[in-house]
């Protein structure tokens, strides 16, 4: 099954994609850690990729598009993926159906007051990019305790240190909300007109809205 991930910053795109992977057996392809890890690698792509990830500004699609069909076209896509930051224009989500077909498009719905707590306290590994929480939300029927590793600064999957990202610093969140506004939010109707979007309203911690999601993706 091809799978979308769409919803704001900080709507839990990347922590629901990396525990229905392991689930599903299929990949999951963040465009955000790849460009990360690019950059992190100091390499072509990486370069040309940087100012724009550290002002919260869309990267140009022609480099986006190279890294993803490079990415799709690896063996382990062949029998389904999900997508996790990617398309985030209308022009990308056509780029994308002339060389996959896209079954689910999930739209995680959350207020943005909370995006902007989860966002500030979000804490990623420096090695393998998994992501931690230190807020504990509890109002307005949302329900989400913190995620912490076990030794504090440290990664429970491969010992890397946990460090902020760059751009969730509260200035630069403003700033990626609104591109999501202006960018990304029509994507919804464009999913919806096709007859594939989901609505995921998520209201606790991925203990519940996992199972959730996989019963949604059973249905599909
Ligand atoms: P977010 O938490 O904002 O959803 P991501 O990890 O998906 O973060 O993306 C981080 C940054 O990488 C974005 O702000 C943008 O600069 C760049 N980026 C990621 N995916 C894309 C894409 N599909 N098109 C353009 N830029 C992208
Ligand atoms: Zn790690």
């Amino acid at each position: 099954m091809n799978i979308i991930f769409l919803g704001p910053p900080g709507s839990g795109k990347g922590t629901y994609s990396s525990r229905i992977k392991d689930i599903l057996h299929i990949p999951h392809i963040s465009t955000g850690d790849i460009l990360r890890n690019e950059i992190k690698n100091n390499t072509e792509i990486g370069k040309k990729a940087k100012e724009y990830c550290d002002k919260g500004e869309l990267v140009p699609d022609d480099i986006i598009l190279e890294i993803l069909k490079k990415r799709l076209s690896q063996e382990d896509a062949k029998n389904g993926f999900i997508l996790d930051g990617f398309p985030r224009t209308i022009s990308q989500a056509q780029s994308l159906e002339k060389f996959a077909k896209i079954d689910v498009a999930l739209n995680l719905v959350i207020p943005e007051d909370i995006l902007i707590e989860k966002l500030t306290s979000r804490r990623v590994c420096e090695k393998c990019g998994a992501i931690y929480n230190i807020a504990n939300i509890n109002r307005n029927g949302i329900k989400m305790p913190p995620m912490l590793p076990e030794k504090p600064g440290i990664c429970d999957k491969c010992g890397g240190k946990l460090i902020q990202r760059r751009d969730d610093k509260e200035e630069i969140i403003k700033d990626r909300l609104k591109v999501y506004k202006e960018q990304t939010e029509p994507l919804i109707k464009y999913y919806r007109d096709k007859g594939i979007l989901v609505d995921v309203k998520i209201h606790g911690p991925p203990e519940i809205m996992v199972p959730e999601i996989l019963k949604i993706l059973e249905n599909k």
